[in-house]
């Protein structure tokens, strides 16, 4: 069965060139120099769950059923390469203390790890599942999902197999904070997420992160588990510089981590250790927004050849959005990135953070997870914040959510 996507009024393709050869470009369209990235006037067939072909919707090919876009703008689904969506409990309160005027500090973790212990499973499943839907709805097509609120052996292999439900991109994050059970000995919690915490969790996990800033863990204790990890088969990524300067991004870059996530203080040396590695630099600018903090530069590492990915952080204590639409808005008004490279940066930059190849653009192969926007271009997510735009989204060809006009 294949299916003509046409009248799309702009499509975001993140690809260098469409299948059936250059079609007319839009001049503002999401890439990089040298990327054909958007097309105007165009159409896309998705055959097998994948892209079979894009190109100007005059040339189009036949296909079994079609759907008319009315002239809306389609671009490839989100990926957010950030989130902890296994949780207990809330912090709502703790919020609008912030907003009164009491400042974050990672310590705040702890009291989520308090509700995650004391849920059941079919509780965080429940949760779990409610925040992935709720992305769907919102275009996120792939989503990357961190353990981190259970630090007990039992609670993080917990973690890990309910995020297993929902996504292959499973992080272990037994190194978030230091449980208050280890408050006097962070080197016997090291070595607790080191092994049995490690051997329990890695067979449902892809990816191994490590808090590594100043009331977590250090550079030594970071690095200490990333190795750990590698020795498991798990990839790395790191969480860095969020509250202050720290050698986290170093840590990042010295292990080979896909990502490198917050970046909000940065020395000229971690903007060039990121420039000069395949570590991207992850941006969650609801964070910022969310604890009053002031923003990553992203002009800074633009200029300097850094990749540059944009993600939500969703969680329920330095930021609770599940917006990609929201965290693109936000990087344009605050961080001052141009629509086109925020939406690059919130699709094929996060496939980067995530070593996917498969996503994060339209290219002929790529799975076919298409957002229609209820707008003619890519820059209505951020001309529009707030507006729920994303009208319909495919994951691997299927309608997932919203509605279109077959015809
Ligand atoms: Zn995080």
């Amino acid at each position: 069965m294949s299916t003509l996507i046409t009248n799309i009024g702009e499509l975001v393709t993140n690809s260098p060139e469409p299948a059936d050869g250059p079609g007319p470009p839009v001049a503002a369209g999401p890439g990089r120099p040298g990327e054909a990235a958007a097309l105007a006037g165009a159409a896309l067939i998705i055959e097998d769950g994948r892209v079979a072909w894009t190109g100007p919707a005059s040339r189009a090919p036949a296909a079994d059923q079609a759907v008319d876009c009315g002239g809306r703008a389609v671009l490839p689904g989100f990926v957010d390469s950030h989130a902890h969506l296994v949780f207990g409990g809330e912090r709502s309160a703790e919020f609008a203390a912030r907003m009164a005027g009491r400042p974050y500090q990672a310590g705040g973790i702890r009291s989520t790890v308090t509700a995650t212990r004391a849920a059941t499973d079919d509780e965080l499943r429940a949760n779990l599942r409610r925040l992935a839907s709720e992305m769907l709805r919102q275009g996120t097509t792939t989503v990357e999902c961190k353990s981190g609120y259970g630090l007990t052996v039992e609670a993080e292999q917990r973690s890990v197999a309910l995020a297993a439900e929902v996504t292959p991109e499973v992080t272990f994050l037994g190194a978030h904070v230091v449980p208050p059970e280890y408050g006097d000995d962070p080197g016997g919690y090291v070595d607790l997420v080191c092994g049995p915490m490690l051997a329990a969790c890695a067979p449902s996990a892809k990816w191994v992160d490590a808090f590594c800033e100043r009331g977590a863990f250090g550079a030594d204790e970071a690095a200490a588990v990333l190795a750990a990890g590698r020795q498991a088969g798990l990839m790395s990524r790191v969480h860095a510089n969020q509250l202050g300067h720290g050698p986290g991004v170093q840590v990042a870059v010295a292990a080979g981590a896909a990502s490198a996530d917050h970046c909000t203080y940065l020395a000229d040396d971690d903007v060039a250790a990121l420039a000069g590695s395949d570590t991207v630099a992850t941006l969650l600018p609801g964070v910022e927004f969310s604890t009053r903090q002031p923003y990553p530069d992203a002009r800074r590492l633009l200029a300097a050849g850094a990749t540059v990915a944009l993600a939500t952080d969703c969680n329920p204590g330095s930021c609770f959005t599940s917006s990609m639409p929201l965290v693109i808005a936000l990087a344009v008004r605050e961080l001052r990135m141009t629509t086109a490279e925020a939406v690059w940066a919130a699709t094929a930059g996060g496939a980067r953070a995530l070593r996917r190849a498969d996503v994060g653009h339209l290219g002929s192969g790529a799975r076919a997870d298409l957002v229609l926007l209820d707008a003619p271009s890519h820059a209505y997510l951020a001309y529009r914040p707030g507006v729920p735009l994303v009208a319909a989204v495919w994951q691997g060809g299927e309608l997932v959510a919203g509605a279109v006009p077959a015809t």
